[in-house]
């Protein structure tokens, strides 16, 4: 027993008389959890079953098995957007180039952006760079959830990670998994893409927290559960510990769940690329203004409303004359090279333009660098794969 007043302790679990307890070891948080399922809430038989569960099952991951809120936080954002696999290698990379909250807030937003080449959705590297600094103009990391979620970059779901995960504050997370969970198990059909359905899952899931002291836990057990067991497509229900209170499996609706009010359109955008070329040099241009890829750095851009042939862009409005000029000597790479992005396509093409001096009317600031300095530059990832592909490097 003395082992469990210890566990419970680091836990801050009161062990009262308790007529039926569960004794979990959760090996991917490294520490052992005393589970009473007298501690969970009315119909949270879920909670004890989902933490059983992630007892055999839970992934064992870098960030988990930690109370840092610079490591928890660090984490949930590059999983944002990011499947675990790629994200891995990632948050591995990011921490040991920014050990803390401290290096990180010191370091260029160049420097931050580099290590985050290839990751996509480049605003959160920008918004992880300007937190730091508020954090460390603070004096610390916050401790709150209303003074963690003030930080720039992090909504409610980050927030309710970071301060369950290190802090062990009874917030519930609610991502896509967790969604999918929900809405599967109690058969819930609020669509999950309205301001009303948000509001009913986010008071659902607070709902069934179980006591402080397990909901770090139990959080992390919703969400790999909804990533490994009750999965999008093909879930197996017929070994699903949870089957025989799931509405959507008893009435064989699995594939209706989550609902949703509408499916979003893809757009197409369409990119036309000219790698500059002027002696053993190139021109790069930072992205800047409210759009994709900010504070990254690309060759010459046309972007056209229409598809438009590349051999047709040189007579279009916008067009440098000095690209035009007869002793520029133009080698078309690729075109019509299909990106996708969530609710964009990009469809793109680049040209070499060889000239013969630096152009002056390109209408944009131009950082003229040599092709061996292109590697100290962060740039989309399909930018990087067209330097390395050409040889452009
Ligand atoms: S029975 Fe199937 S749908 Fe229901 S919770 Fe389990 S895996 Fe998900």
């Amino acid at each position: 027993m003395q082992i469990y007043s210890f566990l419970a302790r680091k836990e801050n679990i009161s062990l009262k008389k308790t007529p039926f307890f569960a004794f979990c070891h959760l090996k991917t948080l490294n520490f052992a959890l005393f589970i009473r399922c007298d501690m969970i809430k009315d119909g949270s038989d879920f909670a004890c079953r989902l933490l059983a569960w992630y007892h055999e099952n839970g992934r064992i991951l870098p960030w988990r098995g930690t109370r840092d809120p610079y490591v928890v936080w660090i984490s949930e954002i590059i999983l944002q957007q990011t499947r675990v696999s790629l994200g891995h290698d990632y948050f591995l990379r990011f921490v040991e180039r920014f050990p803390d909250v401290g290096t990180l807030a010191a370091a260029s937003e160049d420097e931050v952006l580099k290590c985050w080449q290839g990751l996509g959705y480049y605003s959160r590297a920008r918004n992880l760079h300007a937190a730091a600094r508020q954090v460390v103009e603070r004096g610390g990391f916050p401790d709150t959830y209303p003074d963690i979620r003030k930080m720039k970059g992090v909504g409610d779901y980050t927030a309710a990670a970071i301060a369950s995960f290190a802090f062990g504050l009874p917030y519930a997370v609610v991502d896509g998994n967790v969604y999918r969970v929900l809405s599967r198990f109690f058969g819930v059909e609020e669509p999950i893409d309205t301001g009303r359905g948000r509001k009913y899952f986010a008071a659902l899931a607070q709902e069934l927290l179980p006591e402080t002291g397990l909901v770090a836990g139990y959080n992390q057990a919703l969400m790999d559960f909804g990533a490994m067991q009750c999965v999008p497509k093909g879930a197996d229900c017929g070994v699903c510990p949870l089957s025989d209170g799931c509405v959507a499996f008893r009435d064989g609706r699995v594939r209706d769940f989550p609902v949703k009010s509408r499916s979003l359109a893809v757009k197409e955008r369409y990119l036309h690329y000219i790698y500059i070329k002027v002696g053993g040099e190139t021109a790069l241009f930072r992205r800047e203004g409210n759009d994709i890829w900010k504070g990254l750095y690309e060759p010459w851009l046309m972007e056209t409303e229409e598809a438009c042939p590349p051999e047709r862009l040189w007579d279009l409005e916008g067009m440098p004359v000095s690209l035009c000029r007869k002793e520029a000597v133009r080698t078309l790479l690729c075109e019509g090279v299909r990106h996708q992005l969530t609710h964009r396509t990009l469809v793109c093409d680049l040209q070499v333009v060889e000239l013969p001096e630096k152009p002056a009317d390109l209408g944009r600031k131009a950082v003229w660098v040599r092709a061996g300095e292109l590697a100290g530059f962060a740039f989309p990832r399909l930018v990087a794969k067209w330097l390395e592909r050409f040889s452009l490097t």
